[in-house]
């Protein structure tokens, strides 16, 4: 994956769901979290199980914030696939 950043996606929610978990909801990870920003849905990245994109993808929720929110925090789009 590179940096390279899409202009205009339209798939980001005018709000962002707040994590509802402190790890992944299907292995428990603690690290590398993803947060669906559509549902609070927290899931591991796909250096491990992948579970946050089996989410968007299974779910059509196609945008993730890196956790912890911050400054520092990326946000990737499914359906774009480039960071947004
Ligand atoms: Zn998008
Ligand atoms: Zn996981
Ligand atoms: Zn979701």
């Amino acid at each position: 994956m590179g940096m390279t950043r899409v202009a205009g996606c339209e798939h980001v929610p005018a709000r962002i769901t707040e994590p509802r978990s402190e790890s992944c909801e299907e292995c428990g990870s603690r690290h590398s979290l993803r947060l669906c920003s559509t549902c609070g849905h927290v899931g591991c990245c796909e250096s491990q199980r992948g579970d946050a994109r089996a989410h968007a993808l299974g779910e059509e929720h196609p945008v993730v914030k890196s956790l912890p929110l911050g400054d520092r925090s990326f946000t990737w789009c499914y359906a774009c696939n480039a960071y947004v």
